[in-house]
Protein backbone atom coordinates (compact mmCIF):
# COMPACT_ATOMS: atom_id res chain seq x y z
CA UNK A 1 0.00 0.00 0.00
CA UNK A 2 2.66 2.59 0.45
CA UNK A 3 3.88 2.12 -2.14
CA UNK A 4 0.79 3.00 -3.97
CA UNK A 5 0.02 6.01 -2.53
CA UNK A 6 3.56 7.22 -3.27
CA UNK A 7 2.88 6.57 -6.71
CA UNK A 8 -0.37 8.42 -6.06
CA UNK A 9 1.18 11.42 -4.57
CA UNK A 10 3.39 11.54 -7.65
CA UNK A 11 0.96 11.84 -9.83
CA UNK A 12 -1.06 14.76 -7.95
CA UNK A 13 2.67 16.66 -7.68
CA UNK A 14 2.72 16.56 -11.41
CA UNK A 15 -0.76 17.34 -11.73
CA UNK A 16 0.18 20.75 -9.22
CA UNK A 17 2.82 21.31 -11.85
CA UNK A 18 0.66 21.38 -15.20
CA UNK A 19 -2.57 23.67 -13.17
CA UNK A 20 -0.23 25.96 -11.31
CA UNK A 21 -0.89 28.78 -13.32
CA UNK A 22 -4.57 28.41 -12.39
CA UNK A 23 -4.14 27.57 -9.26
CA UNK A 24 -1.31 29.57 -8.33
CA UNK A 25 0.03 27.05 -5.99
CA UNK A 26 3.29 25.56 -7.44
CA UNK A 27 3.49 22.36 -5.43
CA UNK A 28 1.44 20.17 -3.10
CA UNK A 29 1.41 21.67 0.31
CA UNK A 30 3.94 19.53 3.07
CA UNK A 31 1.59 19.04 4.94
CA UNK A 32 -1.55 18.46 3.10
CA UNK A 33 0.72 15.88 1.37
CA UNK A 34 1.13 14.14 4.60
CA UNK A 35 -2.62 13.92 5.67
CA UNK A 36 -3.22 11.99 1.92
CA UNK A 37 -0.12 9.55 3.11
CA UNK A 38 -1.65 9.21 6.36
CA UNK A 39 -5.43 8.72 5.82
CA UNK A 40 -5.81 5.16 3.90
CA UNK A 41 -8.21 5.73 0.82
CA UNK A 42 -8.87 2.14 0.44
CA UNK A 43 -11.18 2.42 4.15
CA UNK A 44 -13.32 4.74 2.05
CA UNK A 45 -14.21 2.80 -1.42
CA UNK A 46 -16.66 -0.09 -1.28
CA UNK A 47 -14.94 -3.26 -1.51
CA UNK A 48 -15.46 -4.05 -5.88
CA UNK A 49 -13.30 -0.98 -6.16
CA UNK A 50 -10.40 -1.31 -3.79
CA UNK A 51 -7.73 -2.23 -6.21
CA UNK A 52 -8.33 1.01 -7.66
CA UNK A 53 -8.32 3.19 -4.37
CA UNK A 54 -4.84 4.48 -5.44
CA UNK A 55 -5.78 5.35 -9.05
CA UNK A 56 -6.11 9.14 -9.47
CA UNK A 57 -9.83 9.16 -10.34
CA UNK A 58 -13.02 9.60 -9.21
CA UNK A 59 -14.88 6.30 -8.35
CA UNK A 60 -18.56 5.44 -7.44
CA UNK A 61 -19.54 4.83 -3.83
CA UNK A 62 -23.47 4.18 -4.30
CA UNK A 63 -26.36 6.06 -4.51
CA UNK A 64 -25.36 8.08 -7.77
CA UNK A 65 -22.50 9.53 -5.70
CA UNK A 66 -18.79 9.63 -5.93
CA UNK A 67 -15.75 10.00 -4.13
CA UNK A 68 -13.44 12.94 -5.77
CA UNK A 69 -10.51 12.74 -7.47
CA UNK A 70 -7.61 12.52 -5.37
CA UNK A 71 -6.46 15.39 -7.07
CA UNK A 72 -9.01 17.35 -6.50
CA UNK A 73 -9.03 16.41 -2.60
CA UNK A 74 -5.26 17.46 -2.81
CA UNK A 75 -6.04 20.99 -4.48
CA UNK A 76 -9.29 21.84 -2.80
CA UNK A 77 -7.50 21.22 0.79
CA UNK A 78 -4.85 23.51 -0.19
CA UNK A 79 -6.73 26.07 -1.50
CA UNK A 80 -8.28 26.43 2.06
CA UNK A 81 -4.96 27.34 4.25
CA UNK A 82 -5.94 25.41 7.19
CA UNK A 83 -4.66 26.43 10.04
CA UNK A 84 -4.36 23.49 13.14
CA UNK A 85 -6.88 25.67 15.26
CA UNK A 86 -9.50 26.01 12.61
CA UNK A 87 -12.53 24.70 12.74
CA UNK A 88 -14.53 23.60 8.90
CA UNK A 89 -17.20 22.57 7.68
CA UNK A 90 -17.78 20.11 4.49
CA UNK A 91 -20.81 20.33 2.51
CA UNK A 92 -21.07 16.73 0.64
CA UNK A 93 -19.22 14.23 3.01
CA UNK A 94 -19.70 11.09 0.44
CA UNK A 95 -17.37 8.30 1.71
CA UNK A 96 -15.79 10.91 4.68
CA UNK A 97 -12.57 10.60 2.69
CA UNK A 98 -12.53 14.32 2.27
CA UNK A 99 -13.66 14.87 6.01
CA UNK A 100 -10.94 12.45 6.88
CA UNK A 101 -7.90 14.77 5.27
CA UNK A 102 -9.07 17.96 6.80
CA UNK A 103 -9.58 16.54 9.90
CA UNK A 104 -5.66 15.86 10.10
CA UNK A 105 -5.45 19.21 9.39
CA UNK A 106 -7.64 21.32 11.22
CA UNK A 107 -9.06 21.06 14.98
CA UNK A 108 -12.73 20.35 14.13
CA UNK A 109 -14.86 19.21 10.97
CA UNK A 110 -18.41 19.36 10.48
CA UNK A 111 -20.25 17.61 7.87
CA UNK A 112 -23.02 17.33 6.49
CA UNK A 113 -24.38 14.69 3.98
CA UNK A 114 -27.38 14.93 2.03
CA UNK A 115 -28.41 11.31 1.41
CA UNK A 116 -29.15 9.55 4.80
CA UNK A 117 -27.64 5.69 4.06
CA UNK A 118 -24.09 7.86 3.11
CA UNK A 119 -24.33 9.34 6.15
CA UNK A 120 -24.42 6.36 8.30
CA UNK A 121 -21.92 4.80 6.33
CA UNK A 122 -19.60 7.76 6.59
CA UNK A 123 -20.37 7.89 10.66
CA UNK A 124 -19.50 4.29 10.96
CA UNK A 125 -16.41 4.81 9.49
CA UNK A 126 -14.66 7.87 11.12
CA UNK A 127 -15.76 5.79 14.45
CA UNK A 128 -14.68 2.70 13.43
CA UNK A 129 -10.52 4.35 12.29
CA UNK A 130 -11.07 6.67 14.94
CA UNK A 131 -11.43 9.74 13.27
CA UNK A 132 -12.76 11.94 16.65
CA UNK A 133 -12.97 15.65 15.68
CA UNK A 134 -15.25 14.86 12.98
CA UNK A 135 -19.19 15.18 13.27
CA UNK A 136 -21.32 14.42 10.47
CA UNK A 137 -24.55 14.65 10.04
CA UNK A 138 -27.63 13.96 7.23
CA UNK A 139 -29.64 17.36 6.45
CA UNK A 140 -29.83 19.84 3.40
CA UNK A 141 -26.03 21.27 3.09
CA UNK A 142 -27.50 24.80 1.74
CA UNK A 143 -28.37 25.96 5.03
CA UNK A 144 -25.43 25.30 6.68
CA UNK A 145 -24.64 24.71 10.53
CA UNK A 146 -25.61 27.98 12.20
CA UNK A 147 -25.11 26.27 16.14
CA UNK A 148 -21.51 25.49 15.16
CA UNK A 149 -21.11 28.72 12.64
CA UNK A 150 -18.73 30.66 12.01
CA UNK A 151 -16.59 28.66 10.21
CA UNK A 152 -12.62 29.70 9.48
CA UNK A 153 -13.33 27.38 6.03
CA UNK A 154 -16.24 25.69 4.68
CA UNK A 155 -15.54 22.96 1.28
CA UNK A 156 -18.28 22.18 -0.57
CA UNK A 157 -18.13 18.93 -2.59
CA UNK A 158 -20.96 18.90 -5.06
CA UNK A 159 -21.33 21.62 -7.57
CA UNK A 160 -24.22 24.31 -7.06
CA UNK A 161 -25.44 26.74 -9.35
CA UNK A 162 -25.02 29.61 -7.08
CA UNK A 163 -23.30 29.88 -3.77
CA UNK A 164 -25.36 29.55 -1.08
CA UNK A 165 -26.10 32.81 1.15
CA UNK A 166 -26.31 30.92 4.57
CA UNK A 167 -22.46 29.72 3.53
CA UNK A 168 -21.15 32.81 2.56
CA UNK A 169 -22.66 34.22 6.03
CA UNK A 170 -21.21 30.87 8.38
CA UNK A 171 -17.82 32.17 6.68
CA UNK A 172 -15.60 34.27 9.49
CA UNK A 173 -13.81 37.21 8.34
CA UNK A 174 -10.57 36.28 7.28
CA UNK A 175 -12.13 32.59 6.45
CA UNK A 176 -12.11 31.12 2.99
CA UNK A 177 -14.60 28.62 0.95
CA UNK A 178 -14.01 26.58 -1.93
CA UNK A 179 -17.16 25.51 -3.51
CA UNK A 180 -17.68 24.19 -7.41
CA UNK A 181 -19.91 26.61 -9.30
CA UNK A 182 -22.19 25.20 -12.29
CA UNK A 183 -24.84 23.38 -13.57
CA UNK A 184 -24.89 19.27 -13.70
CA UNK A 185 -23.21 17.72 -17.44
CA UNK A 186 -22.21 21.59 -17.94
CA UNK A 187 -18.96 24.12 -17.23
CA UNK A 188 -18.17 23.94 -13.81
CA UNK A 189 -15.99 25.91 -12.11
CA UNK A 190 -14.32 25.64 -8.68
CA UNK A 191 -14.47 28.89 -7.20
CA UNK A 192 -12.34 30.26 -4.33
CA UNK A 193 -14.35 32.85 -2.26
CA UNK A 194 -11.84 34.93 0.71
CA UNK A 195 -13.72 37.37 2.95
CA UNK A 196 -11.71 39.98 4.48
CA UNK A 197 -11.85 41.19 8.36
CA UNK A 198 -14.35 43.68 6.92
CA UNK A 199 -16.54 41.06 5.95
CA UNK A 200 -15.70 42.15 2.01
CA UNK A 201 -15.24 39.19 -0.56
CA UNK A 202 -13.14 38.12 -3.28
CA UNK A 203 -14.63 35.66 -5.54
CA UNK A 204 -11.95 33.66 -7.89
CA UNK A 205 -12.59 31.28 -11.00
CA UNK A 206 -9.75 28.49 -10.11
CA UNK A 207 -9.90 25.66 -12.41
CA UNK A 208 -12.60 23.71 -14.48
CA UNK A 209 -14.42 20.64 -12.68
CA UNK A 210 -16.66 18.15 -12.82
CA UNK A 211 -18.87 17.58 -9.55
CA UNK A 212 -22.19 15.36 -8.60
CA UNK A 213 -24.81 18.16 -8.36
CA UNK A 214 -25.74 19.90 -5.27
CA UNK A 215 -29.12 18.73 -4.31
CA UNK A 216 -31.94 20.55 -2.86
CA UNK A 217 -30.87 24.18 -3.52
CA UNK A 218 -33.17 27.07 -2.98
CA UNK A 219 -34.79 29.90 -4.46
CA UNK A 220 -32.98 33.05 -2.85
N1 LIG B 1 -16.47 14.70 -0.17
C1 LIG B 1 -16.93 13.44 -0.68
C2 LIG B 1 -17.39 13.56 -2.12
C3 LIG B 1 -18.79 13.16 -2.21
S1 LIG B 1 -19.67 13.48 -3.71
C4 LIG B 1 -15.90 12.34 -0.49
O1 LIG B 1 -14.79 12.64 -0.04
O2 LIG B 1 -16.21 11.16 -0.73
C5 LIG B 1 -20.74 14.77 -3.17
C6 LIG B 1 -21.71 14.44 -2.09
O3 LIG B 1 -22.48 15.62 -1.86
C7 LIG B 1 -22.70 13.33 -2.41
O4 LIG B 1 -22.58 12.32 -1.44
C8 LIG B 1 -24.05 14.03 -2.34
O5 LIG B 1 -25.08 13.22 -1.80
C9 LIG B 1 -23.76 15.21 -1.43
N2 LIG B 1 -24.67 16.34 -1.53
C10 LIG B 1 -25.29 16.84 -2.64
N3 LIG B 1 -26.07 17.89 -2.31
C11 LIG B 1 -25.95 18.06 -0.96
C12 LIG B 1 -26.55 18.97 -0.02
N4 LIG B 1 -27.41 19.91 -0.38
N5 LIG B 1 -26.19 18.83 1.29
C13 LIG B 1 -25.33 17.88 1.68
N6 LIG B 1 -24.76 16.99 0.85
C14 LIG B 1 -25.06 17.08 -0.47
Amino acid sequence: MKKNIQLLLDEIENEYKFTRSMTGKRSLDPKVKAALFAVPRDKFVPKDYIDSAFYNGPLPIGHGQTISQPYIVAIMTDLLELESDDVVLEIGTGSGYQAAILSQLCKQVYTIEYVPALADIAKARFEKLGYDNIECKAGNGYDGWPEHAPFDAIIVTAAATQIPRPLIEQLKPGGRMVIPVGRPHMHQELVLVEKDEQNKLDIRDILGVAFVPFQGERDE
